[in-house]
């Protein structure tokens, strides 16, 4: 189930950063035009001279449809250097190719995107693929829009053509009306945009970031909720990691059954429960916060290989996230116990049911070993934020984050991760790992959670129960209770 083309989402990680800016583009910029035609049907043409070799979008099989994104894509044709259009060869999971030589060379292409993707079931959420968005459209890119991953370090000519009163709203510079500039295959592609009518985004300004917001018209109210939690958790962030990665960020709101989030480079889509309710804030806006830290923790600091730190980023941002909602007072200390609670549940009950896989090998299959990875990646930053900050005082282990987001490499894998953060908490980093993957010993997990300062009860690895029990506390919901690691 599930399976994923891996080769392009290698190869996007891959193209970026590599070589002199232009030495692998065929046009300088490459034009993209993308054309509303009627109702959900777009025009798309590339137009990149002197190119050759295959063109991809990212795939995933997904119910409801017969080949992943590739169903929504047809009558893809290529302009040779000759000036012929000839029919593309389509090799399967999402890839197009020039029929013959594979050495030719063509001009562009160009195909029809029928926008229909939420007749599919898409199981990591419809905000990674596309959806209809109120009267308009949302988009990944890297879903719809097929393009050669050879292109790396290109500039784009993205260019929108659409019926009059409706608007692009993306992430990148806007050079005219619905003209963009776009440096880099991964910011072209590992973003959203939502195009339509009557859209109103709204910018909330930060020290140094322009954060975009757009709702489906169900969360016009909930907007200042959105932005209040946008607001105290990225400046939060700002001051941990010392920076912002980007200037502009887009985030789009969009209705679902349930909350989760998708985090691209300079974007991120959220979905959640309409009507919209104040009350479920824990909810909503961890599933905001922690979308918004990946821009620091799985996008600027990334994976190489891409599996092996899924646990890392993804339990990191967990974790660092209910430090952050608790800190900035968007949250109590009783969701604080009910997070914890929840970490634990989750890394045991995920053991059980991933079997003997260490957290880099359930990184492979992320969506399967959901509860490994979130859970066993949020103990550790936990067990490790507690140990350093015993060792070297408040603050010890985001300095150690920040450490991680400065240096001049910030692909990491499980080694360099590892042999980093080992440095700075005297090897704590290796053991607190080893630990987790060690032998199951579910009670031997809780005795070192209470060593950070908690007290841990089980009634099984599906029931638990934790309470603060530092400052000479025996066991207390109370805030005063706390270890100083997790406190305000
Ligand atoms: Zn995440």
């Amino acid at each position: 189930m599930g399976y994923v083309k891996p080769v392009a989402v290698l190869a996007v990680t891959l193209s970026v950063g590599l070589g002199a800016a232009g030495a692998e583009c065929p046009a300088d910029p490459v034009r993209v035009r993308i054309a509303h035609v009627e109702e959900n049907r777009f025009d798309i043409a590339v137009s990149a001279p002197g190119s050759q070799g295959a063109i991809d979008i990212s795939w995933r099989e997904a119910p409801g449809t017969q080949d992943g994104q590739a169903d929504f894509l047809s009558d893809m044709v290529f302009e040779r250097s000759d000036g012929v259009v000839v029919a593309a060869d389509y090799a399967g999971y999402g890839t197009w190719q020039l029929p013959g030589d594979s050495e030719a060379r063509w001009d562009g292409y160009r195909y029809t995107l029928t926008a229909d993707h939420d007749r599919a079931e898409w199981n990591i959420g419809k905000e990674e693929i596309a959806y209809r968005f109120d009267d308009g459209f949302y988009f990944v890119l890297q879903s719809v829009l097929a393009v050669s991953y050879g292109w790396g370090d290109c500039q784009f000519d993205v260019r929108m053509i659409m019926p009059e009163g409706w608007q692009a709203v993306t992430p990148w510079a806007e050079v005219d009306a619905n003209a963009f500039a776009v440096s880099g295959l991964n910011s072209l592609i590992r973003n959203l945009v939502v195009l339509g009518p009557d859209l109103e985004p709204q910018t909330v300004t930060l020290d140094g970031l322009d954060v975009v917001i757009i709702s489906e018209s169900v969360f016009d109210e909930a907007r200042p909720a959105f932005a209040e939690v946008l607001r105290r958790s990225l400046a939060a962030y700002t001051g941990i990691f010392g920076g912002v990665p980007m200037e502009r960020y887009l985030v789009a709101f969009g209705e679902d059954d349930m909350n989760d989030g998708g985090a691209f480079a300079e974007s991120f889509g959220q979905r959640l429960p309409a009507p919209f309710r104040e009350h479920e804030r824990l909810m909503w806006a961890r599933s905001l916060a922690h979308e918004s830290l990946h821009a620091w923790i799985g996008i600027a600091i990334s994976r190489q290989p891409d599996a092996e730190l899924q646990w890392f980023t993804e339990g990191g941002t967990d974790y660092l996230t209910m430090k952050t909602l608790y800190r900035t007072e968007l949250v109590e200390a009783d969701d604080v116990i009910f997070m914890i609670e929840g970490q634990i549940r989750r890394f045991l009950l995920g053991r059980i049911q991933s079997g003997p896989v260490s957290l880099a090998e359930a990184g492979e299959n992320k969506q399967e070993n959901r509860t490994l990875v979130y859970g066993g990646g949020a103990l550790f930053h936990l067990l490790l934020d507690a140990r350093m900050t015993e060792l070297h005082g408040a603050g010890s282990y985001e300095a150690a984050l920040r450490s991680l987001y400065e240096a001049d490499d910030r692909r990491y894998s499980q080694a360099r991760m590892l042999a980093a953060l080992d440095a700075r908490s005297d090897g704590a980093a290796s053991e607190i790992l080893a630990m987790l993957n060690g032998p199951f010993d579910p009670f031997g997990l809780l005795a070192e959670i209470d060593t950070a300062g908690l007290a841990t009860a089980a009634f099984g690895p599906d029931e638990i129960l934790v309470r603060f029990a530092a400052q000479g506390c025996a066991g207390s919901r109370d805030a005063a209770c706390m270890p100083d690691f997790l406190s305000r």
